[in-house]
Formats: structure tokens, sequence, C-alpha cells
């Protein structure tokens, strides 16, 4: 096996500094125009991006704020759920989709995901819910939608609002069968998204938003999102300071122009990962739903073992090749989540995904030199050595 140890060039699991260099004047300039304008918090950039990124995502309202945690906490406290509602979630997701819940009084009620696509299992939100229960949570976990089919009519069947936390999938469009077409983050009562400087649009520092297609909740959230403010120094509400600087907005407006190309260069890159490795035994690649787009948040391969999956995480770091296993522990076995009550066991295809999944790097500036030589990796890792080589 002549596979050479070291990479055509570095491989990065993500670089964020060459995608800025393409750009480098134009995010030069929107910083000049925030130091000119001197309205560092609440400035014009802030209701421009809002209005640029709405019209992106199908003419929804975007209400921007501090970063996706506060915004699954605003669409929450947006909701006005008695203390204690329960609010279904999956037990595969980052931990901000439990800890919005948990840190208003709310209950996580934790389960399972679909194996293919990692998103929540529609019959088991069904079984989950209860007359306490107050919310869905889905998540569009690495870039595909969750079957919003059958969970919008779950959540319709018991009166229960479906929030989606889209921090993953900013851009993917899903299609209903009934023809609809809807942008992710956009179907249910309230999305939210962030824009934490390695999902795929990108502030550089901490920033979030919430989107809805209810002009009136639209208002609502960003009363919220600022001390539940109506006018200045008049507080209606109790809310947060929960803000996107002006900085971050003026920046990601200019990153906004070029959210389609980058997404497009990161399903070039899946479709060469999906040629080059689908024929390889015991690893699948990512499923695909037809209903929706993927865009591509993450690359994430499924082994088949816990044993599989470090041994290729070995052989890949060996080669200069950087993957990472999101995520290791699934929301119900995390130590903070204990008062719950959950055991191992209980979520049977949530728990075998965090010791089988392995998440490769997928950026708009991988080479095609970098792609040939990570498959050519990932292959020879399946190739059993001759014992005569
Ligand atoms: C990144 C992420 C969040 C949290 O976003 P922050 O801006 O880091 O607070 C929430 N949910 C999911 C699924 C995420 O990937």
């Amino acid at each position: 096996m002549s596979l050479p140890s070291t990479p055509p060039a570095p491989i990065r699991l993500l670089d964020l500094a060459a995608q800025h260099a393409a750009i480098q004047p134009e995010l030069d300039a929107a910083l000049q125009t925030v130091l000119a304008e001197a309205a560092f918090i609440q400035g014009a950039e802030v209701e421009r991006f809002a209005l640029e990124l709405g019209a992106y995502l199908g003419e929804a309202h975007v209400v921007p704020c501090g970063n996706g945690t506060d915004a699954l906490q605003l669409a929450l406290m947006s909701l006005n759920l008695a203390p204690g509602s329960e609010v279904i979630l999956p037990a595969f997701t980052y931990i901000a989709t439990a800890e919005a819940v948990a840190i208003l009084g709310l209950r996580p009620v934790v389960v399972d995901v679909q194996a293919a696509t990692f998103g929540l299992d529609p019959a088991a939100v069904e079984a989950a819910i209860t007359p306490r229960t107050g919310a869905i949570i889905v998540v569009h976990l690495f870039g595909q939608c969750a079957d919003l089919d059958l969970l919008a009519q779950v959540a319709n069947r018991y009166n229960v609002a479906l929030i989606e936390d889209n921090a993953q999938a900013i851009g993917a469009t899903y299609q209903f069968e009934d023809g609809t077409e809807r942008y992710a983050g956009t179907v249910g009562v309230v999305g939210t998204t962030s824009f934490f400087p390695s999902k795929n649009l990108g502030a550089l520092g901490d920033g979030g938003a919430l989107l809805t297609r209810d002009a009136r909740r639209a208002t609502y959230l960003r009363q919220l999102a600022n001390h539940g403010q109506t006018r200045k120094y008049h507080h209606e509400y109790i809310g947060l300071n929960s803000r996107l600087d002006t900085l971050q907005a003026a920046l990601l407006r200019v990153k906004l122009r070029y959210l389609a190309s980058w997404t497009t260069a990161r399903q070039r890159v899946a479709a060469y990962y999906d040629a080059a490795l689908q024929a390889t035994p015991a690893l699948q690649i990512p499923a695909r739903d037809p209903r929706s787009s993927h865009v591509f948040h993450q690359y994430t391969l499924t082994l088949s073992s816990a044993q599989q999956r470090d041994l290729l995480q070995q052989h890949l770091q060996h080669h200069g090749v950087p993957s990472v296993v999101y995520y290791p522990v699934p929301t119900h076995l995390q130590p903070a989540y204990q008062y719950l009550g959950y055991a191992a066991g209980q979520f049977p295809v949530a728990e075998r995904l965090c010791t089988t999944v392995l998440s490769l790097p997928i950026h708009p500036t991988l080479t095609s030199a970098q792609l040939e030589y990570i498959a050519e990796v990932v292959r020879a890792f399946f190739v059993v050595p001759s014992p005569s080589a």
C-alpha cells in the first residue's frame, strides 16, 4: 500500500482564515462602516442584516440575538409555558437544546432519533406526549431537516408548539408531501439559529437569531431579547439582554452574500465523499432524505462498531486527517441531566450513534487533492494488508 503519510497540504477541520482571506476587503469595509457609525449596540447594520437574512429564508421575520442558545431560550420564553411544562427534544444533539429548556424551569423530555438521518423520531415523539407537553424542539442535525411532515402532524394533532433548532441547517429547504416548500427554521412556530464562527454562516464571535413567519411573535421576541422593553425604559416583560453586536451584523451581511456559494461548495465536497466512500464496507455515508436539501454542516460517517470508529479516527490522525465525534455523549447521560432520571439503554439509537459516528473535514476551501487524499486514507483503513506485503 503506497499511501503517503502526509497530506498534499495541511488539512484543517475548519479553515476560517482562508475563507475570510478571500473576502478580506469586504470585511475590512464593514468594520470601517461600524467604526464610522459608532452605534455598536442596535446600530443600523443589525436591522439591515435581519432583513437580508429574512429575504434569503423566504421572507421570514428575523430577530437577531446574542447566540444560538439564547435564541432557544427566547423561543421558549415566547411560548409562556406553565412552570414545569415538558419539552420534548432529541437524545442526540448539542447540549444547548436541553440547556435552554432546563434553565427556564421547564422539563426536558428526551426521545430517541432515527439512525439514518440523525433526526427526531416522530413515533417516539408522539409516544412521549402528555397533557403537560408544551413544546417539541426538533434539531436539523448536521445540515439536513428531520421528518418535518410527521413532526408537524404530531405537533398539530396535540396542539403543541414546534420549535426548530436550526443552528446547523441554515438555508436548507424541505418539501412537504403536499408540495409546499419551506426553509428550515421557518416551519415551526419559531426557529432558531446560531452564528457561532464554525457554523455555515458564522460571525467573528458569538451571534444568533430567531426566525418566524408571524410578525407579532417577531415583535414580542425582539422585545424579549432587549430587556422586555416596549419603548425605552418601559419594560412590559422580564426579558434578556441578548443582542447581536452591530459589528457582527455588519460582518454577517458580507458573509451572507457568500452563503449560497459556500453551501454549494460543501455539497460538492459531500458528493465527492459519497462517490469515493459509498462502496466501502462497514461504513455508512450520510443518508439523504429526498424531501430535504442538505447543507452539510457536517459530513458524518456511521461505523459498524465503537472499536472501528475509534481505530479509524486514530488512523486518520496518523495520516494528518482531522476528524471529530459529534457527539460522544447523549443528552440523557450527561452528568448535569441525571436529575431527569434516565438510564443507559433507554435511547439505543442515540447511544449507538455516540459511539459510532465520525465527522470528516467539510469546508468550502478543501482542494480536490486534499479530498482525494482523505478518501484514500479512509479506504486504506478498510483494506486488509496481504500477509506478503
Ligand atoms: C451551535 C448550536 C447551538 C448553540 O449555538 P450557540 O450560538 O453556540 O449558543 C444550539 N444547537 C445546536 C444544534 C448547535 O449546533
